[in-house]
């Protein structure tokens, strides 16, 4: 079975969170791990504005996908998708996610190699709108098939969500140790269960550094603050840092080394799908999973950054009609 690492580089208010992203991407290259790192296209301009050649060249070492352009600021994903039909949404979403993708290719010399959403959110127009960005992949995704695996929806590929390494909890060695043996004891089902593909999310790095998230503070429930009303999150004390860097490379270290498992990066995994067979879902296939797809649509209403009156029921709608366009994704060897 293959793995994808994947962490969620975001933080656009806290200058100091820039080397906490550099720092776990070298961790992992010293292991010799290459992960996908979902990068805020407004993220990726302000290294290159604070002359940060070092975070660049870290995280360039590994592959490199999009995290939206702005993230919590609003009117994030869901706020700009849901109130228009879905042509428009297209049209929107290339408005406002192009920047992100121009950005990366500027910087890193290479096309994203997929589109993750903030705080889980997503729209189908999204599959769309990164299709003709050339974005091959959304990550994290809502939709799925019967055995949880990878597939196709409006012709993207998608990398359905799966495992979550444990994110702030690093610094904590009891929740820590319980986290990587649920993550291995999960992994290994996976495996023996035939799943070509799972995914393992990290974390995001600045939840390595701070105590909670940068945005919780400022942009919850529709709030836009002015950028000198930004409350910064706190800094986590250094020997609870370095505690969590120790863990993230001794977790690091155990999915690397157990067996019957490979990583990949999802650029890699693109190339490998590209080269697989296609099967579209069967009508009683779709009806199977149309539950768990509606469930994932409906909890995105749950993001603390939406304001309180966001209606995700026009979402689910439009990716409703479209659930005849899923197909399963065989990758041949
Ligand atoms: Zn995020």
């Amino acid at each position: 079975m293959y793995i994808t690492l994947l962490l969620d580089v975001e933080d656009i208010i806290t200058p100091e969170a820039d080397d906490i992203a550099r720092d776990v991407a070298a961790i992992l290259s010293d292991q010799g791990v290459c992960a996908t790192f979902c990068v805020v296209g407004e993220r990726v301009r302000q290294w290159v504005s604070r002359g940060r050649a070092d975070v660049i060249d870290a995280l360039a070492r590994h592959d490199v996908g999009t995290h939206t352009d702005l993230h919590s600021v609003h009117p994030t994903i869901v706020e700009y998708l849901a109130p228009v039909p879905f042509d428009e949404g297209v049209e929107e979403a290339l408005r406002r996610e192009r920047p992100a993708v121009r950005a990366i290719e500027q910087v890193f010399g290479v096309t994203p190699s997929c589109w993750g959403g903030p705080g889980n959110t997503w729209g189908p127009q999204i599959n769309e709108a990164m299709a003709r960005l050339g974005v091959p992949a959304i990550v994290y995704a809502h939709t799925r098939v019967p055995d949880g695996d990878i597939h196709r929806y409006c012709g993207t590929l998608c990398y359905p969500a799966g495992h979550y390494a444990g994110d702030g909890d690093y610094h904590d060695d009891a929740k820590w140790e319980r986290n990587i043996a649920r993550l291995q004891d999960e992994l290994r089902k996976d495996r023996d269960r035939g799943l070509q593909w799972s995914e393992v999310f990290l974390g995001h790095p600045s939840r390595i550094l701070h105590e909670e998230f940068w945005d919780g503070q400022n942009f919850s429930l529709g709030n836009q603050p002015e950028l000198e009303a930004y409350v910064l999150p706190r800094r986590k004390s250094d020997s609870d840092l370095e505690r969590a860097l120790g863990n993230l490379r001794t977790t690091v270290q155990v999915l690397r080394d157990m067996p019957g498992i490979e990583m990949r990066t999802i650029r890699q995994m693109n190339a490998l799908a590209a080269g697989g067979e296609t099967r579209a879902l069967t009508h009683d296939e779709i009806e199977l999973v149309r539950p768990a797809i509606q469930a994932n649509v409906r909890a995105m209403a749950g993001w603390v950054i939406l304001p309180p009156d966001t209606n995700v029921e026009p979402i689910w709608r439009q990716t409703d009609e479209r659930l005849n366009t899923l197909e399963r994704v065989v990758l041949t060897q």
